[in-house]
C-alpha cells in the first residue's frame, strides 16, 4: 500500500496534503496578529493568576487518570472565561473550544498527571500529598494552556476558525494522548501543537527541530528462571542470577557498541545460552508502547517563524539534538500533523542542573508568559494561514 501506481492518485494525496498541512512562507507572519500576546501573557494580571493556579496545581499532584482536582480546577477556570468544553473525555480529560465553533480546527495540548516520586524541594507551596510530585512540569503545562485560553478568549473575534484546547490525562505511561484520539475529541482537527518544559533552557529561549525530536519507548519484564541446589555442586544447578548478570552486560554492550545510538536494538536470548529458561512479557495495556515524537516540517516552519517574530532569532534554536525522552504526544502526530517543542524554564543557571523527574526539580514561573503566548500565536496564526491557503488553492 505505500506504492501507488496511478498518476490519479498521487493527485488526490498532492490535493489532500496541501488541505491537511497548508505551506507557509516567512511574508505571512508580520503583523498578522493585532496584539503581540507575549506582552498580555507578561500583564499582572495574567501573570498572578498563572503563577496562582500553577501553585495550586503544584500542591495537589494527582497521577494519570486521577487528575479529578486538577480536572474541576481546569473547568473552574474556562467556566469564568465563558469558554466552552467537553468533559469527561478519557476519564479527566477536558477539551475547550475557542473562536468560530466550525472549521478549520487547531489544538494546543497540555498533559495534567504528576508522578510517584516525593518532592523534596523546600518551599513554600511543596506538594501536599505525600509520595507525589509535579516533577515533569505539567503543573506549568496546564497552567500555559490556561493562559494561552485566557489570551485568546480576548481575541476570539480576530480568530479565523476554532482553536481546540486539549487537557489530556496521563502522559507519563498512561498513553492519555491515545485515549483522547479513541473518545473521537479531535476528529477534523487539522493540526495540533504541544510543547514541554525543560530545566536547562534559559527563560525565554525555546528549541525544537523538524522531523523525529524524541524517541519511542516500550517497556516488557524479563522473567530469567534457574534450578537450586548446593553451591559446592554448581554442576546440578542452573544459577538465574548469573544469567541476569549476563543479560545485563549484554544490553549494555548493544547500546554501547552495537547499536546506532539514536535507533537502539535490544536482543533477548542470553538466558538460554545458561541453560535457564526466559519469559519475556509485555505490558501493551497497562504501559503501552511510545511511538517516536516526529515534527511535521510544515508546522516546523510556522514555529520558526512565530517564535523568532515573538522572542527574537537568538532565542529560538531551530536544531536541537534529538532527546532519547519519550512522549506521548506522538500518538496525536500519528493521526494529525503535529508539533512539539521545548520551552526554557531554567530555575537559576547558578544552582545545580535537575533534571526532569528529579524531586529536587525547580522550575521558573517567569516562563509561564512565554509558553501560554507561544500555543497561543501557534495556534492563531495557523489559523489565518490555512485560511489564507484555502484562498490561494481555491
Ligand atoms: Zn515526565
Ligand atoms: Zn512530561
Amino acid at each position: 500500500m505505500r506504492y501507488f501506481k496511478f498518476k490519479g492518485f498521487h493527485l488526490l494525496i498532492f490535493f489532500h496534503v496541501l488541505a491537511a498541512t497548508p505551506v507557509f512562507s516567512s511574508s505571512d507572519f508580520s503583523n498578522q496578529l493585532s496584539t503581540n500576546f507575549l506582552d498580555i501573557a507578561k500583564k499582572a494580571e495574567v501573570f498572578d493568576w498563572m503563577v496562582k493556579i500553577r501553585r495550586k496545581i503544584h500542591e495537589n499532584p494527582e497521577l494519570g487518570y486521577q487528575e479529578f482536582e486538577t480536572s474541576k480546577l481546569i473547568r473552574e477556570e474556562l467556566d469564568k472565561l465563558g469558554i466552552p468544553y467537553k468533559h469527561p473525555v478519557a476519564v479527566t480529560g477536558v477539551i475547550g473550544f475557542i473562536g468560530t465553533g466550525t472549521s478549520p480546527f487547531v489544538a494546543i495540548r497540555a498533559d495534567m498527571d504528576a508522578l510517584p516520586i516525593q518532592e523534596l524541594v523546600e518551599w513554600e507551596h511543596k506538594s501536599k500529598v505525600p509520595g507525589k510530585m509535579h516533577a515533569c512540569g505539567h503543573d506549568a503545562h496546564v497552567t500555559m494552556l490556561l493562559g494561552a485560553a485566557k489570551i485568546l478568549k480576548q481575541h476570539e473575534k480576530e480568530i479565523q476558525g476554532t482553536v481546540v484546547l486539549v487537557f489530556q490525562p496521563a502522559e507519563e505511561g498512561g498513553a492519555g494522548a491515545k485515549k483522547i484520539l479513541l473518545a473521537g475529541a479531535l476528529e477534523n482537527v487539522s493540526a495540533i501543537f504541544g510543547l514541554h518544559m525543560l530545566p536547562n533552557i534559559p527563560v525565554g529561549k525555546v528549541a525544537s527541530r523538524t522531523g523525529p525530536i524524541m524517541a519511542g519507548s516500550g517497556v516488557f519484564q524479563a522473567i530469567i528462571s534457574g534450578k537450586g541446589g548446593h553451591a559446592a555442586i554448581p554442576q546440578q544447578t542452573i544459577d538465574p542470577i548469573l544469567a541476569a548478570s549476563s543479560v545485563i552486560l549484554s544490553l549494555q554492550h548493544l547500546v554501547s557498541r552495537e547499536a546506532d545510538p539514536l535507533d537502539p536494538q535490544v536482543i533477548i536470548g542470553q538466558a538460554a545460552v545458561q541453560r535457564c529458561n526466559a519469559t519475556v512479557i509485555f505490558h501493551g495495556e497497562v504501559e503501552p508502547f511510545y511511538p517516536p515524537t516526529v515534527n511535521n516540517g510544515d508546522l516546523h516552519k510556522l514555529f520558526q517563524n512565530v517564535a523568532v517574530n515573538l522572542l527574537g532569532t537568538d532565542k529560538v534554536n531551530v536544531d536541537m539534538a534529538p532527546f532519547m525522552g519519550a512522549e506521548d504526544f506522538s500518538f496525536y502526530q500519528e493521526v494529525i500533523p503535529g508539533y512539539l517543542f521545548m520551552l526554557g524554564m531554567e530555575y537559576n543557571s547558578s544552582e545545580p542542573f535537575q533534571s526532569l523527574h528529579s524531586p529536587y526539580l525547580k522550575i521558573n514561573e517567569d516562563g509561564l508568559p512565554y509558553g501560554a503566548a507561544l500555543h497561543a500565536s501557534l495556534a492563531a496564526t495557523y489559523l489565518i494561514n490555512y485560511q489564507q491557503n484555502v484562498t490561494q488553492l481555491g
